[in-house]
């Protein structure tokens, strides 16, 4: 049974033109709430067909929905100890193409904050990985309560969503706090912004260099 949640509302929507590092560009619509029951300043990115101002809507097919957790590392910087950066790119294209919204949840390293994350690194370097490291610095292995994006949603008035995600968790965790996931779709791994229009490419063209091969042997 779904739990009972603080109902948040949105407090500004405003256009944001986006542009990555590789050229990619995409329209958001960018969400900030009242009543995010942690005080933190979570945003939502409306893109594609959800780009565009949110008023009353009927019953529309679930939109395409990624909560993804900050990572300053790798989102800004492109850090390669993580593919957090790629999963960003990758999610913000993916939404783009189907109408959704990318959660962008201010919970830094599973939710340890970043100066907590850097050590959890260090630790890492003399030998643990990386759900040792958060266990030995006296944290859980993930910290992340999915609760605000719950609240996000439904403020953007979406019940049902199709969840971008690899993770069990965060399906769990939405259901729990009373969002439909209609459908859970997979992310790439490992997909890099250097490597994507490599293997878009590669795709394109698949049936070519398929063909190669066959009509040779
Ligand atoms: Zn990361």
């Amino acid at each position: 049974m779904a739990l009972r949640l603080p109902t948040a509302t949105i407090r500004t929507q405003v256009s944001v033109p986006l542009r990555f590092a590789d050229g990619y560009s995409a329209a958001a619509r960018v969400f900030s709430f009242d009543g995010l029951v942690d005080g933190q300043e979570h945003l939502a990115f409306g893109l594609g067909d959800r780009a565009a101002v949110v008023s009353a809507r009927g019953r529309e097919p679930a939109p395409l929905v990624r909560p993804h957790s900050e990572c300053l590392t790798g989102d800004v910087f492109g850090s390669q100890r993580c593919d957090c950066g790629a999963q960003l790119r990758e999610a913000v294209e993916r939404i783009a193409d189907s109408g959704g919204f990318l959660l962008y949840l201010r919970q830094e390293g599973r939710g340890i904050g970043l100066y907590a994350k850097l050590d959890a690194y260090a630790l890492q370097e003399a030998g643990l990985d990386t759900y040792e490291a958060n266990l030995a610095l006296g944290h859980r292995e993930d910290e992340r309560s999915y609760l605000v994006a719950a609240q996000m949603l439904l403020a953007l008035g979406v019940s049902r969503v199709a969840l971008l995600s690899n993770n069990p968790d965060k399906a769990h965790q939405l259901r729990r706090f009373g969002v439909t996931v209609a459908a859970r779709v997979a992310t790439a791994v490992h997909l890099s912004t250097a490597n994507a229009r490599y293997l878009a490419t590669k795709a394109g063209i698949g049936a070519h260099t398929l063909d190669v091969p066959l009509s040779a042997g």
